[in-house]
């Protein structure tokens, strides 16, 4: 990106840009600033500029093109307390404004529409999935009619896992005011509505030629087998084939001059496949009776969750096409909130909990987080006792395209719904994975550095295992020396087992052992207490409850200026 300024303050700002974004901001300079925006306006893929807005806009105005082609641009007000995202909002402005703003310490500002209303942006609207607008000109009548309310038709979405749509955007809109269409097809455009049709990456096409093809002829095949079942070309993803064929120059052209990327296959692999135009002679030539329909279906298969043939196999005289339609994989993001406090969840974690179009969780982490959901977004709360349920739901939803969020405390995947949703999950859908700060390590920076040496989590709830199991785990880690965190310490039901485990590890630790419990880190009424094994068995653990965690010492940890220390055992320090 190109940097402008030209006062003392503004220069000393662009170079705190430059040395935040090495290889990435570069200060442009010109003899006037007029020309050095200029220069970084036609050069550069975005623009940082420290002059006025007015400004700004006078010298820019004259070289716009269109906010597809141009690059960003974001202006800085000389006292740097805004960045303003002033050109190209959804194409990168909007995050530079943030990103500027996170180095200079100032206030982004962002106008544009749908990130005021917090709805997904028709312009991006599955772009991470590959999904490509064919004519954005009716992008704007139709981004305001699902803004104003309006009833949207949204047609062919479903088994996609795109983001959510406001309420009035739904499938099955009998008189709509504008329409999102998502489909393959080449369909002929309806006069009157105003439509945006989204070219999803659905298609692969399966090549097979004789040796010496030309790349004209396999083109040929390939958009012939397209239009006959009026297929866009623009929805192919790959084009795929037998190994023998994957160095023959006039595949390997076709599909490069189409920026496809070439899949290959072995014939055995091939040969698996059922097709419904199989051929002896093609078995015999080559091993597999069939290679366009079969390494279509083959790499449709893996590319998605399932596949089926939508152009069967065309002839020319030395090469062959068909298509085939891959079913989307769905998304499941397991997402940890951390221990409760709104800066303690990860950025990372805020953009899946936007970017899911359902969000399956606890009621009580559920509505720490409503507000940052997008308008659409469904949410599927439910209780205490019901994570096998949960786990189902997300599965299930996932399983049938949605793009979900399954949401847990601290991190998902410590004691919570991480393990039972992929016990579920099979390889037909996409998982990803944002780890949260767990209560131990939240606990752990509130009491000092506990965590400093090896550690062990154990988990006191015998309600999903016998307590012989979890008893021999505190007894190894006694015996190990570790620091040890227990979890789900105590409840009123099981009221007896924390006093058990303190008495376990004091066997193997002095009475002056620190122990620190944290109750609701983070969160309201945070209360950190540091004790000794000698008080917390005296009594001291009556204190501690389910939001309670509870750490105990090696049998190096001391206490160190008021705080819980196990040291690292660094050789320097003696
Ligand atoms: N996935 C969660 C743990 C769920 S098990 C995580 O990674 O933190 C529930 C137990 O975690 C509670 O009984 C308590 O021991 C602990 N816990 C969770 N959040 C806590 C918090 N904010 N403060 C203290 N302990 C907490």
């Amino acid at each position: 990106m190109g940097v402008i300024a030209v006062t003392a303050s503004g220069r000393a700002a662009a170079r705190r840009l430059v040395a935040a974004w090495p290889g990435e901001a570069e200060v442009v300079s010109g003899e006037r600033p007029a020309d050095a925006l200029r220069a970084a306006f036609t050069r550069h893929s975005a623009v940082v500029s420290f002059l006025a807005v007015g400004a700004t806009v006078r010298v820019l105005a004259p070289l716009l093109a269109g906010k597809h082609t141009d690059p960003p641009v974001v202006c800085v007000d000389e006292s740097l307390r805004f960045a303003v995202a002033v050109l190209g909002g959804h194409h990168g402005g909007n995050d530079l404004a943030h990103r500027v703003a996170a180095v200079l310490g100032c206030t982004p500002v962002v106008t544009t529409a749908s990130d005021t209303a917090a709805a997904t942006p028709l312009d991006s609207y599955g772009a991470d999935l590959g999904l490509t607008v064919a004519d954005p000109a009716p992008l704007a009548s139709v981004g305001t009619a699902v803004l104003s309310g309006d009833p949207v038709r949204l047609e062919g979405a479903a088994g996609w896992p795109l983001p959510p749509l406001p309420e009035n955007v739904a499938p099955d809109v009998p008189y709509p005011a504008a329409v999102i269409r998502v489909t393959d097809h080449v369909a002929a455009a309806r006069g009157g509505v105003p439509t945006v049709v989204y070219r999803p990456p659905s298609l692969v096409v399966g090549v097979g030629s004789a040796r010496g093809v030309a790349a004209e002829e396999v083109g040929a095949v390939v958009e012939a087998a397209l239009a006959s079942a009026g297929l866009a070309r623009e929805a192919v993803r790959a084009m795929a084939t037998l190994d023998l064929k994957s160095a023959e120059p006039g595949i390997l052209a076709a599909a490069a001059e189409r920026g496809w990327p070439l899949l290959s296959y072995p014939a055995a692999e091939l040969a698996a496949v059922d097709v419904p135009n199989p051929s002896e002679v093609v078995r015999a030539e080559v091993g597999t009776p069939s290679v366009a329909e079969a390494a279509a279906l083959r790499a449709a298969t893996d590319l998605g969750s399932a596949a089926e043939l939508v152009a069967p196999k065309r002839k020319s005289a030395n090469a062959t096409a068909a298509v085939a339609r891959l079913r989307p994989r769905g998304r499941l993001a397991v997402v940890g909130l951390g221990p409760g406090a709104r800066d303690l969840v990860p950025p990372r974690a805020l953009d899946e909990l936007r970017r899911a179009s359902v969000v399956v969780g606890l009621d009580q982490y559920v509505a720490q987080i409503r507000d940052l959901l997008r308008p659409g977004t469904r949410v599927l709360a439910s209780g205490l006792g019901r994570e096998e349920e949960r786990a189902r739901t997300a599965v299930r939803e996932a399983r049938a395209g949605a793009a979900v969020a399954l949401v847990g405390s601290g991190d998902a995947g410590v004691y919570a719904m991480a393990s039972p949703a992929l016990d579920f999950a099979g390889s037909d859908i996409d998982v990803i994975g944002v780890p949260g700060i767990t209560a131990a390590v939240a606990a752990a920076s509130l009491l000092g550095a506990p965590l400093g040496h090896d550690h062990a989590y154990i988990s006191l709830s015998d309600l999903h295992t016998p307590w012989e199991a979890i008893e021999r785990r505190i007894r190894a880690a006694a015996e190990g020396d570790f620091t040890v965190c227990l979890y789900n310490p105590r409840s009123r039901r099981r009221d007896w087992q924390l006093a058990r485990a303190l008495d376990l590890l004091a066997e193997h630790r002095p009475p002056e052992t620190p122990v620190g419990h944290v109750r609701n880190a983070s969160r309201d009424g945070e209360r950190t207490v540091l004790s000794t094994l000698a008080e917390m068995r005296a009594g001291g653990a009556d204190a501690v409850d389910m939001f309670t965690v509870v750490l105990v010492g090696s049998s190096a940890s001391r206490v160190v200026g008021g705080r819980f220390v196990t040291p690292r055992g660094y050789r320097w320090r003696e």
